[in-house]
């Protein structure tokens, strides 16, 4: 076969296909929905992930075991490649209609669950690369609740869809099935449980709370201090944990943040899997404004949109509470809402307007071009110190510049992770404290690329 023109995508099918009667659902919905075949060398099929984190979870799971069978189907030595990209945007699209799966499931035949909210589904979370693994777990879990990922705990700041996600969960099994679920907040839970040794009513409360099938508590971070109510919980979790009850958590940060917290229930809530939701990226942004306008079908138009998410960028509840002030808007002056009228309106949540547009690539090229490098260098894989150090210049330069997120830098630096972008921006600054010549430099290129800006 000539150079170049490699095909291994035959095997590649016949071996998920293979894998795909070996893994349990769950599993598969969580790590293979995601993946796309995107070409072969002489030795190499090279895959494209959703995210890094992706990339090293295929990675330590199932590598060796699709390299044995890509082995086996093709009779040679064959390794996989990653490449990290986010869904193409008309991929994101088809996600909720096409592949995933909560899309086809039928409408709610029984009456709501009286704690759950019923918007609360996934059918109405959009997916991003900032949330998809946190995604794809709750939905495994809500398809085949207690037997993986028990317990589960979801973490991330304000406003990124934690609630939405639980909730989700508890709306998908008791569709599903007969499962008796209780969705508390972790004040409530503290709550209910006081009133109980109040009342002397301790067995009812250790009764409801042990018999259930799904236990969904939101916000326990609200637990720390609560000696007695985490003790509760303990012994609460063990019951539930060793009948394999699904027990899912969510909290508004790591664990291992947690500073209130007995050390054996912290440990109890690291047993299982712990997944982070992260501030939407642009493009995600972007996907549940117009979903969102879409559901309350108000005529607002791509350019505002575009302006909302440009700038608020913290999460998803801001967006909402923008879109809300616009559609009052649009309903009192009963006129279409244009970026101008929509810049005014928003002027104070626009707190952080980014500066003009410059962009990343644009920092790059002057960043390269600066260092005799090309901008395809700081994009790249090597590591020598050569490149790697106007690399982080680069990124640190791009997060001080502009609005985008460290994802959103990181993707821009050849699909790097958001951890490494901080990872570079800690390095520069450290650097600039013993380097007198640093600053300099950095002021330099940032004046350069100012001027570029001004010019193109
Ligand atoms: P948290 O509990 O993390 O503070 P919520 O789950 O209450 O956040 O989310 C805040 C609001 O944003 C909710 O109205 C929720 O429906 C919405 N939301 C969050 N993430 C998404 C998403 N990915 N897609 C659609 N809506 C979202
Ligand atoms: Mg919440």
């Amino acid at each position: 076969m000539a150079e170049g023109s490699w095909d291994y995508s035959v095997f590649w099918k016949e071996a998920i296909a293979q894998l795909h009667t070996e893994v349990s659902e769950q599993e598969w919905v969580m790590w293979f929905n995601n993946l796309r075949y995107e070409g072969s060398s002489a030795d190499s099929v090279t895959i494209c992930v959703p995210s890094s984190f992706y990339r090293d979870q295929i990675q330590q799971r199932y590598c060796p075991r699709i390299e044995q069978k890509l082995k086996e189907l093709s009779g040679n030595d064959i390794s996989l490649d990653f490449t990290v990209r986010p869904l193409e945007p008309e991929e994101k699209q088809e996600r909720p209609a096409k592949s995933h799966p909560a899309a086809e499931s039928p409408p709610p035949k029984k009456p709501p669950h009286p704690q759950l909210k019923s918007e609360y589904v996934f059918e109405s979370f959009v997916v991003g690369v900032n949330n998809s693994f946190a995604a794809n777990a709750a939905y495994a879990i809500a398809k085949n609740p207690g037997t993986a990922y028990n317990p589960c705990l979801i973490y991330g700041g304000v406003g990124l869809g934690k609630t939405h996600l639980i909730q989700s969960i508890g709306n998908t099994v008791h569709q599903d099935d007969s499962a008796r679920i209780v969705y508390v907040t972790a004040e409530t839970f503290t709550n209910e449980f006081i009133q109980s040794i109040k009342n002397k009513t301790n067995h009812q409360f250790k009764n409801k709370y042990r018999s259930v099938d799904v236990l969904l508590i939101d916000d326990i971070h609200f637990l720390q201090n609560k000696t007695e109510t985490q003790e509760e919980l303990f012994h609460t979790f063990n019951a539930l944990y060793d009948a394999n009850k699904q027990m899912v958590f969510t909290c508004d940060r790591p664990v291992s943040e947690l500073k209130h917290l007995t050390d054996r229930l912290r440990s109890r809530f690291e047993r299982g899997l712990n997944v982070d939701l992260q501030p939407p990226d642009f493009e995600t942004r972007f996907a549940i404004l117009k979903r969102k306008i879409e559901e309350k079908n108000v005529p607002i138009s791509d350019d505002v949109i575009d302006l909302v998410c440009r700038n608020i960028t913290t999460n998803v509840r801001d967006l909402e509470a923008s879109l809300t002030k616009l559609i009052a808007y649009a309903d009192l002056v009963n006129k279409n809402i244009t970026p101008e009228v929509a810049q005014q309106l928003l002027k104070d949540v626009f707190s952080n307007p980014r500066q003009s547009n410059i962009t990343i690539e644009m920092i790059q090229r002057v960043v390269a071009d600066y260092f005799a490098l090309s901008a395809g260098d700081l994009k790249g894989k090597k590591r020598t110190k050569a490149i790697a150090f106007p690399r982080q210049v680069a990124m640190y330069i791009a997060r001080e510049m502009t609005e985008y997120s460290t994802t959103e830098v990181g993707l821009e630096f050849g699909g790097r992770d958001h951890t490494t972008v901080m990872h570079a921006c800690q390095r520069v600054e450290s650097r600039m404290k013993t380097d007198p010549t640093l600053e300099p430099t950095i002021n330099h290129l940032v004046r350069t690329i100012k001027e570029n800006n001004a010019k193109s």
